[in-house]
């Protein structure tokens, strides 16, 4: 049987880009342009040229890419011919190869936010698509509203719709721009609309306001639309716009949709999914969500001894679908309530093969116990596991030694007359013979340190040069100033891996400090340095 087509529309860039605390800049743009065009996605939707000067000179140039680059914006304003507005003008200029405009299609918001009528609007959607075409571009519709003004209106919600469809407009796409239409809404109205315009070409543009963007996204294509639109990792205003990133591998990988439609997003692509959507929030400078459906941290991971004997035999048990397909990997968590299978499972994923009944499986097992009573978090610490591991097997080399370090925290009064607190680290290594000092300053003590660690390791230098902290976790353990402190350091290298150290301690510094220490060495590890 031939698979139908459905389209994937991604708007990371310009609905993404209303998000609180984002701010795109042009690299910006142009690097999440490359990841989505990679991925496979059909239509990048990289702006509004006129809105801001970075969209402008986004679209000031060809990008050349797969995808169909798509330039945002609103159709001509009330009252105006087409070739008197200066927005639409702009846009008509963007180097673009497809047009997504934006129109009403409540009548409530026709009259009282753009106050004219609904004649004026539908022949407003009429010239622009018009214009559009003319000019050579592909052309879709957001409605804007639509399922509000369905349910209000539904022969004018439907008249702007056809009015787009009948002078050419590729797509139609329906928005649920407040995000409060539940599934099966969704399902009806969309039902409705395609009764009148193919599938084909109607679209779903779905807010996660009720957190069922993605559940709404899939109502629709059930009703027959067949293109989505989306952001990576959900991104968007409010609560955010349906997760392409969970989307995807839904329609990848589960057979009531994999059987029936095709889209541009190979097998490949998807098996690098998670690192597509840890890109972003590297660009975002924002910790990755550890739980998020498929491509989180926590996705396939399991914690409880029973559970893990069953997975190491039989993954199928416990998982929905292989980790490896979308980039992910299974994590069987070492904690005081693994088991021995949870040990020998998380070995063998490191590769250090052991036999099941080496006494030192027991003692690693004791040891992880003993830590975790002191308030060691293993389970949320994988580097720091596999250390421990290699240290107890004897597979650890042993690279530098840390003579002494000293940090300094200091608030001096400016010239200006305001407080100023540096810090200050001094570290002091041992390579081989080699006696190094590194002295570095730091927007905090932490930073001090990491500084002056990472400066000069001598022969080893060359093996960090691509090492970076990407997170970094405090977490004060029972309470008070004599309390226990964990650092968690989330760490990232050139080739897109990513790992999380742990350090325990009544000081701050030390924990930290030990988590540095985890970090760098693990890198050293897996770049195989020698000994
Ligand atoms: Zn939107």
């Amino acid at each position: 049987m031939s698979r139908e087509r459905l389209y994937l529309f991604d708007t990371t860039l310009r609905d993404g880009a209303q998000t609180n605390g984002v701010d795109f800049t042009l690299a910006d743009k142009l690097t999440i342009a490359r990841l989505l065009d990679e991925l496979g996605i059909d239509y990048v939707e990289a702006g509004y040229p006129g809105a801001n000067p970075i969209d402008t000179s986004f679209f000031a140039e060809r990008r050349p890419m797969r995808a169909r680059l798509t330039a945002f914006g609103m159709t001509r304003r009330p009252g105006r011919s087409a070739s008197n507005d200066p927005g639409l003008v702009g846009l008509l200029d963007a180097q673009a190869d497809a047009i997504c405009f934006v129109a009403k299609s409540w009548d409530y918001h026709v009259r009282v936010a753009l106050e004219t009528t609904e004649e004026e609007n539908i022949a407003s959607i009429r010239d622009s698509v018009r214009v559009a075409k003319a000019k050579g571009r592909e052309v879709l519709l957001d409605c804007e509203h639509f399922f509000d003004g369905y349910k209000a209106k539904p022969g004018f919600a439907l008249a702007c719709a056809m009015a787009a469809y009948e002078e050419g407009a590729r797509w139609v796409v329906l928005c649920d721009t407040n995000g409060g239409t539940l599934p099966h809404e969704v399902e009806r109205i969309v039902g409705e609309v395609c009764a009148l315009i193919p599938g084909d070409h109607v679209g779903i543009h779905a807010h996660n306001d009720t957190e069922q963007a993605v559940a709404n996204s899939f109502a629709a294509v059930r009703a027959g639309a067949r293109q989505i639109q989306g952001t990576l990792n959900g991104l968007g205003e409010r609560c955010g716009n349906a997760n392409l990133v969970s989307i995807i591998p839904t329609l990848k990988l589960k057979p009531d949709y994999a059987k029936k439609f095709e889209i541009g997003v190979t097998d490949e692509a998807l098996g690098r999914l998670a690192r597509v959507s840890h890109a972003l929030d590297e660009l975002l400078n924002r910790a990755a969500d550890r739980h998020a459906p498929y491509v989180g941290e926590s996705a396939f991971a399991t914690k409880a001894g029973i559970h893990a004997s069953a997975i190491v035999k039989e993954p199928a048990t416990y998982e929905h679908v292989e980790p490896e397909r979308v980039g992910n990997k299974r994590k069987l968590l070492v904690s005081d309530q693994a088991g021995r299978s949870n040990v020998l499972a998380e070995l063998d994923r490191i590769g250090l093969a052991i036999d099941k009944n080496d006494p030192r499986v027991m003692r690693l097992l004791d040891e992880v116990k003993e830590r975790e009573a002191i308030g060691y978090a293993y389970e949320a610490a994988d580097a720091s596991f596999e250390l421990l591991a290699r240290r107890m097997l004897g597979q650890l080399p042993h690279y530098f030694d840390v003579e002494k370090f000293d940090v300094n925290v200091e608030q001096r009064i400016s010239g200006k007359g305001e407080a100023l607190t540096v810090s200050q680290a001094v570290v002091k290594l041992k390579v081989g013979d080699e006696e190094l000092i590194s002295v570095a300053e730091g927007i905090g003590p932490v930073n001090a340190l990491d500084v002056a660690l990472r400066k000069d390791l001598g022969k080893y230098q060359r093996f960090i040069t691509g090492l970076e902290l990407t997170d970094y976790r405090v977490r004060i353990l029972n309470g008070g100033t004599q309390a226990v402190t964990r650092v968690l350091i989330e760490s990232a290298d050139e080739n897109g891996d990513r790992w999380t150290t742990i350090g325990v301690s009544a000081n701050i510094i030390d924990a930290s400090f030990q988590a540095l220490m985890d970090s760098i060495v693990y890198k050293l590890v897996k770049s195989g340095a020698p000994a």
